[in-house]
This record gives structure tokens, C-alpha cells and sequence, in this order.
């Protein structure tokens, strides 16, 4: 089923689908986009925000359960959910999901990271409007949507083309069908266009396909890289497939047992006990985060570690990206 959405009336629908769940959505922050908890805001289509929508289904910071003692023994009380659209999630996001789905899906199955993303309706944004630093079409991740949303949207010059792509997106069509007009030839040839004008931008960057970042990886200098490297972990904290995390129980004899991003990058993430580490220098780290993008979870899961979304290059305050990498043209 695919919808003609008037730009004046997405509000409307907004507010509509806001009284039966929450809405999360890109919008102005200050001098800035991020995804929020859409109270009324204006939307905000034309910057991909730096934290990526995936922070709504595996959060920096996220309460697993509560234990509580009771008569001598343990209770523990699950938190659930609360059921979210997000919309505006750009194509390459939605890959990183795929991933982040196939890696939490391999036992031992997360569970509590599928209470999160089953309670999650994803309303995609095909994109018109690559950053500099985005190169998802040599990764085969954007700028097109094609399958595994919920609902897509197409930003066009009067409004949105709005697709389904499951039976929830298509009951929410039908469920908010006085908001909508019909579909003229005009909105899909313009919907092509712009598809198009972004296919042509990213193709004629230098080309980061996995092939010829794995060729470099094989040649790179790993110690002098580790040598720019400030060992902040913004790489890592920004990128949407990224998923390392510590477990920490908060409160005795009652409390909370979190779950809390970490990073590879970081020289305390694989110290064991006794201070023995492997991966002791930031050049060894830079090297495993490389290799497990694009050798490790391709080998576990059948699918790239990285998206092509930009963020990990315009995050750097080393410059740490291609040209330091030395990936050929
Ligand atoms: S963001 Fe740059 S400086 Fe910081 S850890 Fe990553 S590569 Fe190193
Ligand atoms: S590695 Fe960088 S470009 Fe690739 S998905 Fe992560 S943040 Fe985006």
C-alpha cells in the first residue's frame, strides 16, 4: 500500500499515532538534529543525526531487571518496554538493525534486546540528502530502502510518499487513511529523481567498497594509526552496529542490574584480571574494531559491521578515516 501524506499534515498524524504509542522522531536541538521523544517538535529530515536511532534499541544505559530480596530469597522484575515508532531512520540505520537483530539473535539469544526491538515499529526515511562522510552505496546499505521496514517514508517538494512494508505499517496506513490523498505519477517520478541524484552523489566519491577496505586492512600501519588515536571510543559510541557492553549489578542488597555500552577501543575493555591484556596498544585495538567490521561479524553473521553511514569519520577529532587507512581510489 503506499499513501500521499500533505508535508502540513504530518503533524497531524504524528499526534494521532502519539496517542497509542511513543514517537521517536529526528528533530532541532539547539544548533542541532537528534533523535527525541516527539512532544510537538518540528521534524527535522535534512541532517542524519549524529547518535544513530539504534540508541532506542540497545540504549547506552539500559536497566535489564530489578532484584529485590524477599523472605531470604531473590525476586526479580522485568521492565517492559515501552512500544515506539521510530521514524526517520535512514536506510543504512535500518541495515545496521539487520545486523544488530542476526548478532543478539545467535545463542545465546538476547532476549532482552528483542523486548526492545519487537516493541519497535520502524518508519524508515528513504535518503535525498547523504552527508559528506556517508558512503552506503559501496556497501550496498542506501541511499534506497528495500525491504525490512515497517513504513517507508520519501520526502518529495509538497509532502511524503508513504509505503508498508509489513502488516503493522499497512494497518497504520489504513488506520489514518482520512489523512491521506491518493498517489499521483508525478510523486513516484519524483521520488525517482531524488533517489537518483543521491545514487549519483555517492557513487562518484572514492570508492570504500568492502573489497578494497579489506585490501588496505592487509597493508595498513597499524602502530602509526594507534599513534594518532586518542583512544576516545567516539567511533565506536556513534556507530550503529557497534555493541560492546558491560554488565553491572547497582545496589545491595536490592538494586538494578544495567546493561552499559563499552568499546573495544578503550584500553581497560580487554584487560583481564592480573592486568594481562592483548590488545594493549590503541594500534591493536583500531586493528580488531577493522577486522571484526569487516572479517569477524561478516564471518558470524553473513553481513558487513559496517553501514557506510559517515558517522565514525565526522566524529574523529584524530581524522582517522580513509586516508589513514590508505584505501586505494
Ligand atoms: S574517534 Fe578517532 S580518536 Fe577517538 S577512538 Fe575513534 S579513531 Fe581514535
Ligand atoms: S564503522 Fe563508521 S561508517 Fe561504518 S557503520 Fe560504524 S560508524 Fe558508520
Amino acid at each position: 500500500m503506499i499513501v500521499f501524506l500533505a508535508k502540513d499534515k504530518l503533524p497531524a498524524l504524528l499526534s494521532e499515532l502519539n496517542e497509542m504509542l511513543e514517537v521517536v522522531a529526528p528533530v532541532r536541538i539547539g544548533n542541532d538534529t537528534a533523535f527525541a521523544t516527539w512532544v510537538g517538535q518540528p521534524i527535522d529530515f535534512e541532517k542524519n543525526p549524529q547518535i544513530s536511532p539504534t540508541e532506542f534499541l540497545l540504549p547506552q544505559r539500559e536497566v535489564l531487571f530489578k532484584y529485590i530480596q524477599h523472605s531470604g530469597r531473590y525476586v526479580f522484575e522485568e521492565v517492559e518496554p515501552k512500544s515506539k515508532l521510530i521514524l526517520g531512520m535512514r536506510p543504512c540505520d535500518l541495515n545496521a538493525v539487520k545486523v544488530l537483530d542476526k548478532i543478539f539473535g545467535t545463542e545465546p539469544f538476547d532476549k532482552l534486546y528483542f523486548r526492545r526491538r519487537r516493541s519497535a515499529i520502524l518508519a524508515v526515511l528513504n535518503c535525498s540528502k547523504p552527508e559528506e562522510t556517508c558512503f552506503c552505496s559501496h556497501l550496498g546499505a542506501g541511499p534506497e530502502c528495500i525491504d525490512g521496514f515497517d513504513l517507508l517514508f520519501t520526502e518529495l517538494d509538497s509532502g511524503y510518499l508513504i509505503e508498508s512494508g509489513s502488516s503493522v505499517g499497512m494497518l497504520i496506513l489504513k488506520e489514518h487513511s482520512d489523512l491521506f490523498q491518493e498517489v499521483k505519477s508525478v510523486y513516484l517520478a519524483e521520488k525517482n529523481e531524488r533517489i537518483s541524484k543521491a545514487k549519483e552523489t555517492l557513487n562518484s566519491r572514492p570508492n570504500l567498497s568492502k573489497d578494497k577496505i579489506m585490501g588496505a586492512l592487509e597493508t595498513a600501519d597499524w602502530e602509526s594509526m594507534g599513534n594518532n588515536c586518542l583512544s576516545c571510543g567516539g567511533c565506536t559510541f556513534v556507530c550503529p552496529i557497534c555493541h560492546c557492553f558491560n554488565i553491572l549489578d547497582l545496589g545491595v542488597p536490592d538494586g538494578e542490574r544495567l546493561r552499559c555500552r563499552d568499546s573495544c577501543i578503550l584500553s581497560g575493555f580487554s584487560r583481564m584480571a592480573g592486568g594481562v591484556n592483548p590488545r594493549k596498544s590503541a594500534g591493536e585495538r583500531i586493528r580488531n574494531w577493522y577486522f571484526d567490521k569487516f572479517q569477524f561479524i561478516p564471518e558470524n553473521t553473513g553481513l558487513l559491521g559496517c553501514v557506510g553511514c559517515g558517522r565514525c569519520i565526522s566524529v574523529c577529532l584524530a581524522s582517522m578515516d580513509r586516508w589513514s587507512l590508505k584505501v586505494p581510489r
